[in-house]
């Protein structure tokens, strides 16, 4: 379900377009953008429209949709290596409390050079 949502959330204002973003896939679950203070070029953010704050208040369907998302926006990026993160919780560096995934690509030596 694509219904929960939180009004004091950014991302679920980015979702409803009340904050801009540079949106890259919109699915019927998911939204997906650029991150605003990237740590490498197509640093991005995938996140489930619906609002929860930990990954393990997730429903299992929205698992799989994110990270078929992830996997699509990692492949368009081209980078060979690259990380996927997700933190939950303060302690663990999670600074916005609405699930998210990073896909941060990983700048190899070959492709600086271009
Ligand atoms: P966290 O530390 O919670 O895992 O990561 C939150 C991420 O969201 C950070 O990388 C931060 O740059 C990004 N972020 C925070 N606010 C905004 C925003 O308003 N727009 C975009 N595009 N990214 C944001
Ligand atoms: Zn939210």
């Amino acid at each position: 379900s694509s219904a929960k949502t939180l009004a004091t959330c950014i991302f679920c204002k980015i979702v409803k377009g009340e904050i801009p973003s540079f949106k890259l896939i919109e699915t019927e679950t998911t939204y997906s953008f650029l991150d605003i203070n990237p740590l490498a070029k197509g640093h991005s953010l995938v996140i489930s429209k619906y609002h929860a704050e930990k990954l393990h208040e997730l429903p299992d369907e929205s698992l799989t949709d994110i990270l078929r998302i992830a996997k699509q926006i990692a492949v368009a990026t081209g980078a060979e290596n690259y990380n996927i993160l997700q933190n939950n919780g303060r302690i663990a560096h999670q600074e916005v409390d609405h699930v998210h995934f990073h896909v941060i690509p990983k700048p190899s030596t070959s492709d600086t050079e271009g």
